[in-house]
């Protein structure tokens, strides 16, 4: 990675928008509102832990901006998490809901922890005492978290009553559309736990129609095989695609005529990871990234896809279905060699559209089929990328540009009208 100049994750998210302001010559005072998230919120907590010894963890939450709806984004749990990776999440999710043209804004969450390193019961109290520290920052109609990397339904659905518990009994109904993607029994939406998959899959539909390409047949690969990678790599084989290679932190399979996966998702469930999964061969990490095939779906970390990796990929296409797994000088690379990128803000927004439906939902008292969730979130996520494509032609600029550029202005239409206090 030597040849990557080393930018912080939130300098290459401001990067990214600043060169979308350059292009509809964006006002100073936005570009300048919008490079700086609104709050920061840092707690140190202690936690008792089974072996009655007590931890201090570190928690964050940052919320980037809220011109268009209460804060929104995920809590995520991973050793690496720190103040400027939530940055950058917070300030994705703020350009993410403007071009879904949901009414929310943009943060991220998270703490700096190895959730396999705890018990169930463990995990259970970092969960409630964090989101006691974070108390009266979050709220239905302030800032609403959900899940993201090591947190699911299970976490959410202690958020959610932890913060009942800590509001006025005459009041506790009305707080679930504190956070989203909690299990159905707590309020949650049919179709939340697979949408963000949902929504990567109704990407590559899209791009389909747009190049008169199969969806059937198409060879695909995917790096990640947690809730995103697995839920699209599932549903994508459904629908007829080749899932020919899939990575994660356990390893990287193949299998020529595609990946039986439904039969990999239950390997996974019971081993931890796809390292072993018998129906396959084992490759190398660096293997996933030579692979032959049609599109490639990066569904882990950020920063997977750097230069010398774009360099030997062998696809038409990537779906940044995780966000920000892409180097700016693995974007150039892929440029230049005439690969067609749907950036993250875009290709996994059907995540926050569904919490979004929850959150109506929630307000409403009302359960929506799964009929009707995803045929809203597909046309929410369609005019989207219609928005997206006719936006790059007539800029003549990439699809992340014209990304940000659809959302630069409804960010900067808001404002014009608004103002900026006082
Ligand atoms: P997850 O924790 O459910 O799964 C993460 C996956 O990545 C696991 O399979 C893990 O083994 C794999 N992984 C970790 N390190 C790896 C490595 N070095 N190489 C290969 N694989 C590795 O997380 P998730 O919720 O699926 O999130 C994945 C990505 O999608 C993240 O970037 C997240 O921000 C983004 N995202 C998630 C949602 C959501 O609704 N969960 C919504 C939008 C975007």
């Amino acid at each position: 990675m030597s040849e990557e100049r080393q930018r912080s994750l939130h300098q290459v998210a401001v990067e990214q928008f600043q060169r979308a302001a350059d292009i509809i010559d964006l006002k100073p005072q936005y570009r300048e509102i919008l490079s700086h998230p609104k709050n920061e919120i840092i707690v140190n907590f202690p936690v008792k832990l089974d072996d009655r010894s007590t931890k201090v963890f570190t928690g964050y939450r940052i919320q980037h901006n809220n011109i268009l709806g209460p804060f929104k984004g995920g809590l995520r749990f991973h050793p690496q998490v720190d103040l400027d990776e939530v940055r950058a999440l917070a300030a994705w999710m703020t350009f993410k809901t403007a071009l879904a043209g949901i009414p929310f804004g943009g943060a991220k969450g998270g703490i700096t922890i190895d959730p396999s390193q705890y018990s169930e019961e463990e995990m259970a109290r970092v969960v409630r005492r964090f989101t006691h520290a974070l108390g009266g920052n979050i709220g239905p109609e302030h800032d609403i978290p959900a899940p993201d990397m090591g947190t699911n339904s299970q976490t959410m659905d202690w958020v959610m009553d932890t913060y009942a518990n800590i509001t006025p009994p005459g009041a506790r109904q009305s707080v679930k559309g504190v956070v989203t993607g909690k299990s159905l029994a707590c309020g949650g939406s049919l179709g939340r736990e697979e949408a963000t998959g949902q929504g990567v899959l109704y990407a590559l539909r899209h791009w389909c129609g747009e190049t008169s390409a199969r969806l059937e047949g198409l060879k695909v690969t995917v790096q990640g095989f947690g809730n995103v990678g697995s839920h699209f790599a599932e549903l994508a084989a459904d629908a007829g695609c080749h899932i020919v290679a899939v990575a994660d932190h356990t390893g990287t399979v193949r299998a020529d005529g595609g990946l039986d996966i439904h039969k990999l998702r239950s390997w996974v469930a019971d081993t931890g990871g796809v390292g072993g999964f018998p129906a396959a061969d084992e490759i190398t990490t660096e293997e996933l990234f030579s692979e032959e095939a049609d599109v490639f779906v990066p569904a882990a970390l950020e920063n997977q896809l750097t230069a010398i990796r774009a360099r030997s990929l062998k696809v038409r296409l990537v779906i940044e279905a995780a966000n920000g797994p892409t180097t700016p000088h693995g974007e150039a690379v892929l440029a230049d060699r005439g690969i067609e990128v749907i950036p993250d803000i875009l290709a996994n927004s059907g995540g926050v559209v569904v919490s979004y439906f929850e959150w109506l939902q929630n307000k409403t008292s009302m359960a929506w089929s799964l009929t009707d969730v995803d045929e809203r979130l597909r046309s929410i996520v369609w005019a989207a990328h219609d928005e997206v494509v006719v936006t790059a032609a007539q800029h003549q600029c990439s699809r992340r540009d014209a990304a940000y550029i659809v959302a630069l202005n409804r960010l900067a239409d808001a404002y014009n009208r608004r103002g900026i206090f006082p």
